[in-house]
């Protein structure tokens, strides 16, 4: 697989002010929005994330699934999607 595209939160960093990306939570499962400057890891909800994520297969942008919080279809491949799958892994970003 292609290395993972890295994604910003909408809203800026509650600690610092600066822009958060939205990466795999270092207990995995989850997402959270780390603090580009500290690194802090804060609970995202669906406003701060982007609307689009890409399929790890094929590219594509790939939508939240209606009614569903962290499900994304990609139309093309027909594969569901958690959101921690689309993301970096913490510590990929956080060494
Ligand atoms: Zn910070
Ligand atoms: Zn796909």
């Amino acid at each position: 697989m292609k290395p993972k595209h890295v994604y910003y939160g909408n809203f800026p960093s509650p600690c610092h002010g600066v822009p958060t990306v939205i990466v795999k939570s270092k207990n995995g499962g989850y997402v959270t929005q780390n603090c580009t400057q500290c690194g802090d890891a804060d609970h995202v909800d669906i406003p701060a994330l982007p609307l689009y994520f890409h399929c790890p297969v094929c590219d594509t942008p790939v939508e939240r699934v209606k009614r569903t919080k962290s499900v994304y279809e990609c139309r093309h491949c027909k594969i569901k999607w958690e959101l921690h799958t689309l993301v970096p892994e913490w510590s990929s970003l956080f060494p």
